[in-house]
Formats: C-alpha cells, sequence, structure tokens
C-alpha cells in the first residue's frame, strides 16, 4: 500500500502559529459576516494597505471569499445563520489591512475552489490544503495553519492504524484531501464522498461506513458532538493549510502575504486561533 506522506511545503514558507496566543487583538476581527452579505471593515493603514487601492478585485471596493461553512472551527454557521471561525476572522484582519470590506460567499468546498480559480470569488478560505495538483490550478499564500487527516472511527472499532483501513468503506467530504489521499490508497470503491464532513460522521455513527477521514480540528469537534466516536492517535497525513487565489493574480497575492506577515508580527493571527482552538 502506498504510504501516505506528510505535504509539508518548506518549513521557510510557514507562518510559526502558536494556539495559545493573547486575546489582545481579536477585537480588532470580530466576526459578523453572514452569507453573501458584506462585513464592514473600517479601513486601516497599513503598509499593506497601502497598495490596496490599486488592487482590481471581482467586486471593487471588496474582497470576496469563497467558503464552505461546514467545516468548524475554521468556518461554520451559527444557529442564527452567521458565519464565523478562524477563516472568516483571518479574511476579516486581512481585508481591513487591504482597506477592503469581506464578502463571504458560502457554497460546496470544491464550488469554493473552482470559484477562486475562475475568478469567481477573489480567494477561496476553507481550511484548503496546499497540494501539487492544486498548485497546477490556482497559486496559494503563505501558510496560516497546520492541518492533520485523522481518522474518526466507533470506540469499539478493530481499526486501530492507516493500515486497517484497507478493504474498509471509509466516508470523505467530497473533493477534499481526505478523499484524494484515500481513493489514491484504497481505490475509488472503498471511499464514498459527502456533501459535507458532518454528512459523512453520520454516515458512520449510522454503520454506512466503517471510518472517516478528516481534518483534525472538525474531526474533534464532530467527535465532541457525537459520542461514541474516537479519533485515531496515528494521523493519516500532514498538511498546510493556505489561501488560494486565480493563478497568476500576483498582485493579490502580494497583497494577502503582506497583509498576513503584519498579522503575524502584530499577534493577530495567534489571537484568532487562540480564540477558536484551545491549547490541550
Ligand atoms: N483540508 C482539506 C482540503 O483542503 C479539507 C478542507 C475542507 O473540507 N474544508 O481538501
Amino acid at each position: 500500500m502506498k504510504k501516505i506522506t506528510a505535504l509539508m511545503l518548506s518549513s521557510a514558507m510557514m507562518l510559526s502559529l502558536a494556539a495559545c496566543g493573547g486575546s489582545a487583538s481579536t477585537d480588532a476581527v470580530s466576526s459578523e459576516a453572514a452569507s453573501s452579505e458584506a462585513v464592514s471593515s473600517e479601513a486601516a493603514t497599513s503598509e499593506a494597505g497601502a497598495e490596496a487601492a490599486e488592487l482590481t478585485t471581482v467586486n471593487a471596493g471588496k474582497l470576496t471569499m469563497s467558503t464552505n461553512a461546514e467545516f468548524p472551527p475554521y468556518e461554520t454557521t451559527t444557529d442564527s445563520g452567521e458565519l464565523e471561525g478562524i477563516d472568516i476572522d483571518v479574511a476579516a484582519a486581512v481585508a481591513e489591512k487591504l482597506g477592503l470590506e469581506l464578502q463571504v460567499d458560502d457554497m460546496d468546498f470544491d464550488a469554493a475552489l473552482l470559484a477562486a480559480q475562475n475568478g469567481k470569488s477573489d480567494m477561496v478560505m476553507a481550511g484548503v490544503t496546499v497540494t501539487d495538483e492544486r498548485l497546477k490550478v490556482m497559486d496559494f499564500s503563505d501558510t496560516y495553519a497546520e492541518g492533520i487527516q485523522s481518522i474518526i472511527v466507533k470506540e469499539d472499532s478493530p481499526i486501530a492504524s492507516p493500515d486497517d483501513l484497507a478493504d474498509k468503506m471509509i466516508g470523505t467530504q467530497r473533493g477534499t484531501t481526505g478523499y484524494i489521499y484515500c481513493s489514491d490508497d484504497f481505490g475509488d470503491d472503498h471511499v464514498t464522498p459527502y456533501d459535507s464532513g458532518l454528512t459523512a460522521v453520520q454516515a458512520l455513527v449510522n454503520g454506512q461506513v466503517d471510518a472517516v477521514v478528516i481534518d483534525n480540528a472538525p474531526a474533534k469537534e464532530f467527535v465532541k458532538a457525537n459520542p461514541g466516536l474516537k479519533i485515531l492517535d496515528t494521523a493519516y497525513a500532514q498538511e498546510d493549510y493556505a489561501i488560494g487565489v486565480a493563478k497568476g493574480n500576483t498582485e493579490l497575492l502580494n497583497a494577502i502575504n503582506g497583509a498576513l506577515e503584519e498579522l503575524e508580527a502584530d499577534g493577530t493571527l495567534q489571537a484568532i486561533v487562540g480564540k477558536y482552538i484551545t491549547a490541550e
């Protein structure tokens, strides 16, 4: 069986993020995004923002982000219909740095990737993993977080490691690296793609699949919400998350990277992650 190895990009690209940042700057990035509604952000003067005036975006004066708000804690929809999460807050902070108004468009994960590729959105943020295949069709910012593909099983499952997944039925979210890796390793016949990670987990609870392969942070949330499930200690793959833009949109990419760098330097990124993911 082909072994999954880490897909880590060069560590020089990685913005070091501690999951235990202080809360000093969280106020600057309040998440009030709602699907297809503009989020007001006061223009901030910053180096990144100085160049923003010349930025051409999909909707003038706005930074349009496509996402799939079914991926807690990176993006999720609250009971009152608001979008919140790490990506929403980071996007709001980036937009503020660039002097643009953030607009978030919620759609399926594969559609969110395509929207950025086809210039329907300025960028996709959806806990998107940088992969060689995706790099052929879109460009990525510097990495702003790390992800791990985890395996969720029932508490009494005989599956104890990635090798035990052979000949089992695996649930994943459609279009995700979980789906891509599992179908490469175990064959399409052994992987069922679901609309969302949550529906894949529900299929596991109902006994329709034997395991779910999904990113670690949502995995923890889904396991917490569904008694009788556990996450295996052995990770399936390690990944980097980044912001995806249309191939060749260097101007926007440079502006985003400049904003990310400033947000890392002033502690905002760490504070956002710390707000949603508590250190263990
Ligand atoms: N990190 C995974 C990927 O990029 C899953 C992302 C998601 O489901 N939102 O494919």
